[in-house]
């Protein structure tokens, strides 16, 4: 009987690689498809905004991170580039599958594939053993690990929108109390009897610093 060292995680096994690391990548590999549809789903709500529709008019950046969702979808997601942080960041969801999907399919001399998630997917899935004798299955592992946890990271749903009250703030229309902040969501401080009351964190801060100093005021006149 021969003993290796596992080549990914360099315990001794019966086989190249052993029967842990081989199950994780397989288990890796399958759940990839779901998880690119999880990637697309994020950037809908990138796209449609998540507070309602009303974010189609707001100026605000878009929620940090979620530039990473369109880099990781890679060219044909993204957004029109404005700078050179589409060179950074992760290797592009598609590409990073294509690339390994091409040393399998010309390692093996099969046909090519369609460059989408699920062929893609199965042509790794379908040659798994092969794959775990191959010297480099440790890169190989590293770089699909690295991607499901990425996505999974990315992926992660945002915590149900909350309120949170502004307590001892009194609405600059219609002079109730509090006013109240929802959580997440880009900074702003709403009314819950004025639809029309949003402001935005400095003008929330300078409606604070009016409202204490007409109290001020008030007391000392
Ligand atoms: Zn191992
Ligand atoms: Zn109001």
């Amino acid at each position: 009987m021969n003993v290796y060292e596992c080549l990914v995680c360099a315990e001794q096994s019966e086989t190249r690689t052993c029967f842990a690391c081989r199950n994780g990548i397989r288990g890796d590999l399958l759940g990839l498809p779901e998880l690119y549809r999880a990637l697309e789903d994020s950037r809908q709500r990138v796209r449609g905004g998540g507070s309602g529709g009303r974010s189609a008019t707001r100026l605000h950046a878009p929620l940090p991170g979620r530039e990473d969702v369109l880099n990781l979808l890679g060219p044909a997601a993204r957004q029109p580039v404005t700078d050179g942080r589409d060179q950074t960041g992760a290797v592009p969801f598609l590409a990073l599958l294509e690339s390994w999907a091409e040393v399998v399919t010309e390692g093996l001399r099969l046909p090519p594939v369609r460059r989408h998630v699920t062929p893609l997917t199965a042509r790794l899935t379908g040659h798994v053993a092969w794959i775990v004798e191959q010297d480099w299955v440790a890169d190989f592992a590293e770089e699909i690990r690295e991607l499901v946890r990425t996505v999974e990271r990315m992926t992660a749903m945002p915590s149900k929108p909350t309120r949170e009250f502004l307590t001892g703030v009194r609405c600059p229309t219609c002079d109730r109390d509090p006013m109240v902040r929802i959580v997440p969501s880009d900074w702003s401080a709403e009314c819950r009897f004025c639809p029309s009351v949003r402001l935005d964190e400095r003008d929330y801060r300078l409606l604070v610093e009016a409202q204490a100093r007409d109290a001020r005021d008030a007391v000392n006149p």
